[in-house]
């Protein structure tokens, strides 16, 4: 029986097939960007634990890389039994599991040295999975002997500012979960119990890919089980925005086609995707667009945002996750049917906020529609702005007066089966302006990936010909966001035209 990791656990939790496939199939983990994206996140808000529980810099950092398994958990045990200053990362196992703790504590009480475990989480809240996570922490130290008296999960607050200068003090807040961990000890036996079963397996557990496989994180065998899986015709997958308790049950019984999803569980959206897909039929709602879109005051501006958002702040005065925008794309069209561009983009590693809103006031000026797609994204920034910048506090909200939002029309009016359940401009464009792609472009095709790009090129690290080279294809990105745009509204208009 080899030890599973409190990671291999959760992989097991999540669903049996990906726990087996982890050990016995690795080379198919196809780990996304997003993934890749959200474990660099985990790693930068380990860095500044440490320094925050950490101040006189006296603790033991256990370096698994450095160190591998056998020794990592041999001078944890003994620093377990030595030690009295804090340990990240140190390592413990018993009865068949193994866990590292993020941060381990020593409490003094008299003669009596114990310990305090905190696990230190990226996300803003407590989920349900870090409680089985914080079950399984505390249940394999103190099975390996650590004289554990208490367990806190450490998340992100994300109302703190900070406030410069490397001081994050403030940036996590503790909740303390030491009773309802210390209570799951049968559970987590169990899970063990079941996952050492299914890890032994010669074949492979059967699993169809479903909604477990998001939940709680993104499974990186996915292309891997789609593949294996025969595809259904009509994927129930692609049904918009599951949320109904009786659909979501419906789905993890395993309807995978949407011909086995009854109508009654659907609301209009949902069978508005499900009717035009069955029947392979685009839908088009003539009257309700031409409402939609008439009396609207040129010039026409197709405005598109790019942010960045960071969990451990790098800007005195923002919040963690706060979104920044860094880039705009604006296309504006004349009544005679003129269409120029203008955009704006900071790379030079500075707060780009101030930069941007000045830049956003001079491109919008002060009169037409300012069209953007998904309304509240754009809203909502250019309040934060004026919020901190209250000299332009008047100009910029005007412009939210002016905001109109395509998506809504997008989402109301039209719906063609190749958008497979998402009205994502991207899913949109190919439909209606076949000739135009997000696959021609080069590197960046998503905002997740522009966001990680502009991280990387306002590192002072970033080669000068890397950095031109992520400044070159945002650019692109971001003014094919606003030109789809321009398209979109020109498509719907023609449509109402023409019917
Ligand atoms: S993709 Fe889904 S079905 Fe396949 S291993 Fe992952 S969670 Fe299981």
């Amino acid at each position: 029986m080899t030890n599973l990791s409190k990671s291999k656990l959760i992989a097991y939790r999540q669903c049996p097939k990906r726990l087996w496939l982890e050990i016995h199939r690795r080379e198919l983990l196809q780990n996304s960007a997003a993934t890749q994206a959200s474990q660099n996140i985990g790693h930068e808000v380990g860095d500044v634990a440490r320094r925050i529980y950490d101040p006189e810099r006296n603790g033991h950092f256990l370096n698994l890389s450095e160190l591998g398994f056998g020794e990592l958990l041999s001078r944890s045990d003994t620093l377990a039994r030595t030690a009295d200053s804090p340990l990240f990362e140190a390592g413990f196992s018993a009865n068949g599991a193994l866990a590292l703790a993020d941060v381990i504590l020593p409490v003094t009480t008299g003669s009596r040295r114990t310990w305090r475990m905190v696990e230190v989480k990226s996300s803003t809240s407590i989920k349900d999975y870090h409680r089985d996570d914080a079950a399984i922490q505390a249940y394999v130290a103190r099975a390996a002997g650590v004289p554990l008296t208490a367990i806190s999960l450490a998340h992100i607050d994300n109302s703190w500012v900070y406030p410069g200068d490397q001081d994050y003090r403030g940036l996590l807040v503790e909740k303390d979960l030491t009773e309802e961990a210390f209570a799951r000890t049968a559970e987590v036996e169990r899970w063990i119990a079941e996952a050492q079963c299914v890890a032994g397996q010669e074949k492979e557990p059967e699993a169809p890919a479903g909604i477990r496989c998001d939940k709680p994180y993104a499974c990186g065998f996915i292309d891997y089980c789609h593949a294996s899986d025969a595809l259904p015709e009509h994927p129930a997958s692609w049904l918009p925005n599951v949320q109904s308790k009786a659909l979501i049950a419906c789905l993890a019984d395993g309807a995978v086609d949407m011909r086995d999803v009854p109508d009654e569980l659907l609301n209009a959206k949902q069978l508005r995707v499900k009717c035009c897909t069955l029947r392979d039929e685009v839908y088009f709602d003539t009257q309700g667009a031409t409402r939609d879109l008439a009396s609207h005051p040129f010039p026409a501006c197709f405005l598109d945002f790019e942010t960045a958002m960071f969990a451990v702040p790098i800007w005195k005065g923002t919040r963690p996750y706060q979104q920044i925008p860094f880039q705009f794309s604006l296309h504006r069209l004349s009544p005679a049917g003129d269409l120029n561009h203008q955009e704006f983009l900071d790379l030079s590693g500075d707060d780009p906020s101030r930069r941007f809103a000045e830049a956003l006031v001079n491109a919008c000026g002060v009169a037409g529609t300012v069209y953007v797609y998904n309304a509240r994204f754009e809203r909502t920034r250019i309040k934060e702005l004026a919020g901190r910048f209250t000299d332009l506090a008047a100009a910029l909200l005007a412009i939210n007066d002016r905001i109109f939002d395509l998506l809504d029309v997008a989402q109301e009016r039209y719906y063609h089966p190749n958008q497979q359940g998402s009205w994502s401009i991207k899913k949109v464009l190919p439909a209606i302006a076949p000739d135009i792609s997000y696959d021609q472009l080069e590197g960046i095709q998503d905002g997740g990936m522009a966001m990680e790009a502009f991280k990387e090129a306002i590192n002072p690290v970033c080669p000068p010909e890397r950095k031109a080279e992520i400044e070159r294809q945002l650019r692109r990105y971001c003014s094919l966001d606003t030109l789809a745009m321009v398209k979109l509204w020109e498509y719907f208009g023609q449509q109402c035209k023409r019917n």
